[in-house]
């Protein structure tokens, strides 16, 4: 009887071990690769896993990857199916919405799903090895102290109380949300959005919500966090790219865990992370480009990523800006998004003078010297430095000069692998490629005709450094930008000297325009308006503004009116007159008016297509016959084949087609028609080894 009754529990349970334990298991790998692949579970497999647990699976004839399993079944495949190898969690390691932003990526950026799996998950959570073994004592996933808990964290205070303004648009807000999941608050710089988002935090987390809070890598600073962290103490986590595998690691895991932050800080890939009860979604500096992921896939844009989630979470969202990008703007004329605008700085402050000399004229009257350095914006610095006050200049170009030029011949030095001019950079003492990264020795000698007069042309901020320091050698100059702060420290100090008093004059690329909060700053010198309009891009004059209205921002935080010196050879462009008036919305009515006629964002979605390959003649004809095809199916939406401006890089020749689309096509079908096509031409005799890729807006 006891026996029999022992028995019976025991069949019971395998019975209802049979029953749930499904026979297969087709997952995602972390590679480029559509689709998924089906693998069986082992029988005798001691944790069921679940829809977005990691399992260990064998790929290729002896290679092991960690995969996420995306569904389970019992349909045997009508080919032999490999085992999987070990089940890594018992509960998933990616939630069900991670799992449907991921899709939503997928078929939006036109990408496979194994590519934002690489992107999403950090490299400690997905150990991936030749051996069994091996992936075993790696598959422990992280653990510990992670940086963040080890902070010793201040107890939490109140934050600041807000001006009357900034309640003001703080209600409006939260009115807007009433009829809209987005709003847009467009607030001049230094008008306290930034107090706006702490109260609005503060607000959803005393509701039970999490938050995420994201802004461009560069603006989050200790200067940033330590702010908020004086409000938020150890609620809030920070997720900055730049952080170990292993604390990015142990961050997603804790956000996993029953304990999860209630704010997360973070730069554009905290997106991945898995928020259990999103309700708040900031996003500050809504318009910076840095958002978006240019290389490798998925080339996703972490502004529209990260609304579609928190859609999905049925959580509000606010951009800010004090430059919205024409996109959102237009969302918000619309009424797609609530709008609140914020029109004056915090404490009565006004928004700089702005200056614009013409450096054409200055040139013809021989006053600008060798340099770039109008007499004017000398006055101005010399003035700003007797009166202990500190100068930020600007250039969007890094490096000593652009080219070196032989005057005998024209000669200028270009990267083997590339189609670009190198960049002489003094301090390295070599020509480097802003594309590939490739070094070269500074030439002596002309190779092209011996000629020993080679001239640097073009200023980078390298050489303003060299000169000003010549022209002010007293002045405690410092430069900010790529080659000066390769790392995280490097960085902070800059910020950190600056602050102290320590530097008078920060010269620097678009990195000093960003959220820099400074109270000394008086001067602010935009050294050429000039190279900023002559990109080729249909976003460069929205972006010159940009630039220079964030930098203008720089100027005049506390006691006085900051001044701004714009030297431009072209002082009646528009955009410069624009930005002398502060005027954002006389920017977006004329850029908005060119972008409907010419069919760009956001009146339609423009899907970039490039086509690679090493054999120059391979990739034009590739993009002929491939133009041909898309052209059968999308019509006149179909423009191109082109040579872009740098044709060549990496050894790889490059042609780019472009896919203007409606709002209304659905992406996803999109996808489809364009896939099919690729492989179809892929298969062509001759192209199977070229790449196609694509980039969506
Ligand atoms: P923005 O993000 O719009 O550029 P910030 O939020 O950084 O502006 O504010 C600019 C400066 O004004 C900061 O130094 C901030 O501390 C100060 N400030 C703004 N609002 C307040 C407030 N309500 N109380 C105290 N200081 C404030
Ligand atoms: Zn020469
Ligand atoms: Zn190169």
């Amino acid at each position: 009887m006891k026996y029999l009754a022992k028995h019976f529990v025991l069949s019971a349970l395998i019975c209802t071990f049979a029953f749930i334990m499904p026979r297969y298991a087709d997952v995602i790998l972390p590679l480029p690769l559509q689709g998924t692949f089906t693998y069986a579970l082992p029988p005798d497999c001691e944790v069921v896993p679940q829809v977005g647990c990691r399992v260990i699976v064998p790929f290729g004839s002896r290679k092991f990857y960690t995969a996420i399993v995306m569904r389970l079944h019992d349909e045997t495949p009508p080919y032999p199916t490999k085992l999987v190898s070990e089940v890594l969690d018992a509960s998933p390691a990616v939630l069900p919405a991670q799992l449907s932003l991921w899709q939503w990526i997928s078929d939006y950026y036109l990408c496979s799903m194994g590519d934002v799996f690489k992107a999403a998950i950090p490299a400690a959570l997905k150990p991936k090895c030749e051996t069994k073994k091996g992936a075993r004592s790696k598959g422990q996933g992280a653990g510990g102290l992670s940086g963040q808990e080890a902070f010793s964290c201040p107890p939490a205070l109140a934050p600041c109380p807000l001006s009357d303004v900034q309640q003001q648009a703080m209600e409006g807000i939260v009115s807007q949300w009433q009829t809209h999941d987005v709003c847009l608050l467009h607030g001049v710089t230094s008008s306290g959005k930034t107090e706006i988002y702490i109260h609005l935090m503060k607000k959803a987390i005393e509701e039970g919500k999490q938050v995420l809070f994201m802004l461009p890598e560069i603006v989050l600073t200790t200067q940033l966090t330590e702010r908020l962290r004086r409000v938020f103490g150890n609620r809030m986590g920070v997720y900055h790219s730049k952080y170990s595998d292993k604390v990015r690691a142990e961050l997603y895991q804790k956000m996993l865990s029953e304990e999860p932050y209630d704010i997360v800080v973070g730069v554009r890939s905290s997106i991945f992370l898995p928020f259990q009860r999103l309700g708040l979604l900031i996003i500050d500096e809504e318009h910076e480009t840095s958002f978006k992921q240019q290389d490798p896939a998925p080339r996703y844009h972490a502004r529209n990523v990260a609304l579609v989630m928190a859609r999905q979470a049925g959580a509000k969202a606010l951009l800010g800006s004090a430059t919205p990008c024409l996109e959102s703007y237009h969302n918000a004329l619309v009424g797609k998004y609530g709008l609140v605008t914020l029109k004056t700085r915090y404490a009565g402050l006004s928004l700089p003078d702005i200056e614009i000399v013409d450096v054409q004229e200055m040139r013809r009257k021989k006053l600008m010297g060798s340099g770039l350095f109008s007499p004017q914006l000398l006055a101005h610095i010399r003035k700003a430095l007797e009166q202990r006050q500190q100068v930020i200049l600007f250039q969007n170009r890094r490096g000593y000069a652009p080219v070196l030029e032989c005057r005998e011949c024209g000669w200028t030095p270009r990267c083997e692998k590339c189609d670009v001019s190198l960049t002489v950079h003094r301090g390295l003492r070599q020509m480097v490629c802003h594309y590939c990264g490739k070094a070269y020795d500074i030439p002596t000698v002309c190779p092209n005709c011996g000629g020993r007069d080679l001239s640097s042309k073009g200023y980078g901020t390298e050489r303003i450094e060299e000169q000003l320091q010549a022209i002010l050698p007293e002045a405690r100059i410092a430069r900010m930008d790529l080659d000066t702060t390769r790392s995280r420290q490097n960085y902070e100090q800059i910020l950190h000297d600056f602050e102290g008093g320590n530097t008078d004059i920060l010269i620097g690329t678009q990195m000093v325009t960003k959220g820099l909060d400074f109270d000394r700053v008086s001067l602010v010198g935009i050294l050429s308006a000039d190279s900023m309009l002559a990109q080729p891009d249909f976003r460069s004059y929205e972006r010159a503004f940009q630039l220079m209205e964030q930098v203008a921002g720089r100027a005049g935080r506390k006691e006085s009116v900051g001044h701004v010196v714009l030297q431009t050879r072209d002082a009646s462009n528009a955009i410069v007159r624009q930005v002398l008036a502060h005027d954002y919305e006389g920017m977006y009515a004329e850029q908005a008016e060119e972008r409907e006629l010419f069919r760009y964002p956001p009146f339609c979605r423009v899907i970039f297509i490039y086509l690679k390959h090493r054999d120059e003649a391979v990739a034009e004809s590739l993009a002929t016959d491939f133009s041909v095809l898309l052209r059968q199916v999308f019509g006149e939406r179909v423009l191109g084949p082109d040579t872009p401006p740098v044709s060549r890089i990496q050894r790889l020749h490059i042609r780019k087609l472009i896919l203007k689309m409606e709002l209304t096509a659905p992406m996803s079908a999109v996808r489809e028609r364009l896939l099919a096509l690729q492989s179809q031409i892929l298969q062509m005799p001759g192209y199977h080894s070229a790449q196609v890729y694509y980039d969506v807006d």
